[in-house]
């Protein structure tokens, strides 16, 4: 047999409450047992005893590298290519704006209908900034490889669809910008973590993500920004902190950036959430990529196959072909909303987006058949009964 490493699922390295089905790991990932010793021992003897000291006895200030390469052994880039620190939004900012710039005579910022909002508005904040006439093209998903033409001058796509779970082919799409002449930005939301994923083989010019979905980092960690190594000292950054300074405690008046990928760095980084996030990322020792992602296809595969069979009244949302599909699976409910608050009443956590999808994210580090099957037994008596039509069920959080 094929040596997979850590056989999947390892569910005592989390904390996971007694009884509860969790599918939302892919809007934030469940605690790691080792984070909270380790956040701990940070506040009582590193903040708590070394104070100030501790940015370098405790080498605090080479936190974001050093777990950058945590990061970057995950989705294929070399050591010391990968950074952290802010959100993803900043870190698409940062990548679009170094983008844009590196193709001084291009307008057109392109990206797809089925990316998040967030990295749609963070274009339009940039094209407002930048006051010239730039353009942000949306086009579908299945359009995005024709229309690489010559006035592109970036692409930022987030390979996982965040509604649907729909996978681009990141190795296709990259080959089409750049014959294009289009610098490739990737969103690796949705992928981190969830599907094997080579930044070298790609060759694209940038990736970003976040660390709190299926990097179990927890709310608010940091996000992550790849530059290609060749192209990396190229880069103008458009947020230039002092830590992006190639000399930071030098204090010069004016900012020359760092070598490498530590120009993307902005100002302190959380040192907390980093070190919950460096802990979380020792879970990923010895798992193989590809046996993950087998094993998500399984669980997804199962899932369809039982709800289907069983929940008549809801109907696939995700590509049906798992080699589409990144590790998540959703199913259009009219009453979707009222469905969801009744499965997450019952100890079942999915999640809904607008207008009428349930969303349902499928982990396999914590993840079984048998807790698939559970959740579609809930699933049905949810809807067989009609516990969804309930009152308490149709009022809507801040967060859904
Ligand atoms: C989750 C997600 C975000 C969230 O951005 P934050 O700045 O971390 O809040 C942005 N883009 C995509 C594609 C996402 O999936």
């Amino acid at each position: 047999m094929k040596d997979v490493g850590v056989t999947l699922p390892i569910k005592e390295k989390f904390v996971l409450p007694d009884g509860m089905i969790y599918l939302d790991g892919n809007s934030l990932g469940p605690l790691p047992k080792g984070v909270h010793d380790r956040l701990s021992a940070m506040v009582t003897d590193e903040w708590g005893q070394h104070l100030i000291k501790g940015w370098n006895v405790d080498d605090w200030m080479g936190q974001p590298m050093r777990v950058g390469n945590m990061v970057a052994r995950l989705i294929g880039a070399p050591d010391g290519s990968v950074t952290m620190g802010d959100t993803l939004s900043i870190k698409v900012y940062q990548a679009l704006s170094a983008a844009v710039q590196m193709r001084p005579d291009r307008r057109v910022i392109l990206s797809d209908s089925g990316n998040f909002p967030s990295d749609l508005y963070m274009a339009e904040g940039l094209i407002a900034q930048l006051d010239r006439d730039y353009e942000l093209r949306i086009v579908a998903p299945e359009q995005v490889a024709e229309a690489m033409t010559d006035d592109v001058a970036v692409a930022v796509i987030t390979q996982v669809d965040y509604r649907t779970g729909r996978l681009h082919d990141m190795a296709a799409i990259t080959a089409a910008a750049h014959e294009a002449g289009a610098v490739m930005l990737w969103d690796l939301a949705h992928s981190a973590g969830a599907v094997p994923v080579d930044l070298t083989a790609c060759a694209c010019e940038f990736a970003v993500g976040c660390t709190y979905k299926y990097l179990n980092g927890g709310p608010g960690a940091p996000a992550f920004i790849y530059a290609r190594p060749d192209i990396v000292d190229d880069i103008r950054p458009a947020l230039s902190g002092w830590l992006g300074h190639d000399a930071p405690f030098a204090f010069e008046t004016s900012y020359r950036p760092a070598r490498d990928i530590e120009r993307m760095r902005v100002g302190t980084p959380p040192v907390l959430q980093m070190t919950a996030l460096e802990a979380a990322l020792e879970v990923w020792d010895g798992i193989d990529m590809q046996h993950l992602r087998d094993r998500s296809i399984a669980l997804c595969e199962l899932f369809i196959a039982e709800v289907e069979s069983r929940c008549p009244a809801l109907t696939l949302h995700s590509p049906r072909d798992a080699a589409m599909r990144g590790s998540q699976v959703s199913f259009a409910f009219e009453h979707g909303y009222a469905a969801m608050q009744a499965l997450i009443a019952r100890d079942v956590i999915g999640d809904f987006r607008a207008p009428n999808v349930m969303r349902f994210g499928f982990t396999p580090l914590y993840i079984d058949e048998n807790d698939v099957r559970r959740a579609v037994d809930v699933l049905a008596d949810v809807l067989d009964n009609r516990l969804w039509d309930d009152p308490a069920y149709q009022k809507a959080g801040r967060v859904t």
